[in-house]
């Protein structure tokens, strides 16, 4: 497996060392329930407290505002369900046209329950325009753009925005567009999954209400995730069962998983920024050198802020989806379009909603990088792409 080069990193990431064996002691000594009132117990306890401070310590929050989840994916629909559920039915939801998967599902499912839903659009390098989320705000009929989510009228009561996209790495100006809705009395979500651990967050001055988590994608273990409440009374939680996580989310804490999020997060915090420059510098390299090697090769979104480990390539003229397979059986990981969404023959939502028509957006292959890239594995990639793309163009 060594010599294989992983470039999908906004799929998952490696769990760092320190994870993987915290997560070992927690399984060997830490098993006992978090609830039981025994020693043991409260040893549970104390480590999922301490997860609970690193993650809230990572993102500017307090410890008593973090809900453990089972990941990304149940922390939007927790956030989004949960404060749906006390919205009335008439208010819309509004979302981004680029958002991920569980986003959209979520918003699918509220439109199909007769709740108004609308979706505000993405310009070409992949931003939300300021003017177009305004009007939004103000009650404009939210464009589908062939989502399949009906067109909203009216003020939305919740807004989802996504801090960096999944398959641009484009980064979103959270706190202007928190304001925004704030001053139009809308509750803010922030999707920050590939945000976390590759920007500095501070929820407080993005202003946010409610921000998605989740640990594999910054070097934790899968199945965990978090979701950051600013207020409590505002969400109805979705998984009903015992008193955890202040009765926001019922069921036995995932203690292992937790204290593997923990501990990524408290690594994130410490050398998360020495990582983001060389990992940054590497990417930069990646696009610089294949753009003067190859003709037809474009950069998606780079003349706007976008996560240091990103790179979503147009090879033009060459199909996504065999390149991959290529670049596969070289021993290259990458991706097209979402992990979520690979498999299926459909054209990322992300491109088209950007304008990339049909056959660009089947000609894009993500490379996503972590602190673990290598230059002499950037070489290799670069070597074996422009000998590929000779082949496939
Ligand atoms: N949001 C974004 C932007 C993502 O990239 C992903 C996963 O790819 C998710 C949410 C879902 O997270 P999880 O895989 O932890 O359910």
């Amino acid at each position: 497996m060594s010599d294989l080069i992983y470039l999908d990193n906004n799929a998952t990431t490696r769990p760092l060392d320190e994870v993987a064996s915290a997560m070992r002691a927690c399984l060997a000594d830490g098993y006992a329930n978090p609830s039981s009132v025994h020693r043991l117990g409260q040893r549970a306890r104390h480590a999922v407290e301490t997860a609970r401070s690193q993650v809230a310590h990572l993102i500017g929050a307090a410890p008593g505002e973090i809900v453990f989840t089972s990941g990304g994916t149940e922390s939007i629909n927790l956030a989004l369900a949960g404060t749906l559920a006390r919205v009335p039915i008439a208010r819309p939801v509004a979302i981004g046209a680029a958002d991920h998967q569980a986003v959209l599902a979520v918003a699918r499912h509220a439109a199909r329950q007769g709740r108004p839903v609308a979706t505000f659009p993405v310009d070409e390098s992949g931003r939300i325009s300021e003017a177009a989320f305004a009007q939004i705000l103000d009650g404009a009929p939210g464009l589908a753009q062939g989502l399949n989510l009906g067109v909203a009228q009216g003020p939305p009561a919740l807004v989802s925005l996504t801090a960096a996209n999944n398959e641009t790495g484009v980064i979103c100006d959270i706190a202007t567009l928190a304001r925004l809705a704030h001053a139009r009395g809308a509750c803010v979500h922030v999707d920050a999954v590939q945000a976390v651990g590759r920007v500095a967050i501070d929820v407080r001055a993005w202003g946010a209400d409610l921000v998605s988590l989740s640990a594999h994608k910054f070097h934790g273990p899968k199945g965990v995730g978090a979701l950051y409440v600013r207020d409590r009374s505002s969400l109805a939680p979705l998984m009903l069962g015992g008193p955890q996580e202040g009765l926001r989310r019922g069921g036995t804490e995932n203690t292992p998983g937790i204290v593997g999020m923990g501990v990524a997060a408290r690594l994130a915090a410490t050398d998360g920024a020495a990582a983001v420059e060389r990992v940054a510098a590497l990417r930069d390299r990646l696009e610089r050198e294949l753009c003067h090697r190859l003709p037809g090769v474009a950069v998606v979104a780079c003349e706007v802020p976008r996560l240091c480990n990103t790179s979503c390539l147009i090879f033009e003229g060459v199909s996504a989806e065999k390149l991959l397979l290529a670049l596969s059986e070289a021993g290259v990981c990458a991706s097209s379009g979402s992990a979520c969404s690979s498999g299926s023959l459909e054209p990322s939502h992300v491109l088209k909603a950007m304008g990339f028509d049909e056959p660009q957006a089947r000609s894009a292959v993500r490379f996503s990088l972590s602190r673990f890239t290598t230059p002499g594995e950037i070489d290799r990639a670069m070597d074996l792409l422009a000998a590929l793309i000779q082949r496939l163009g």
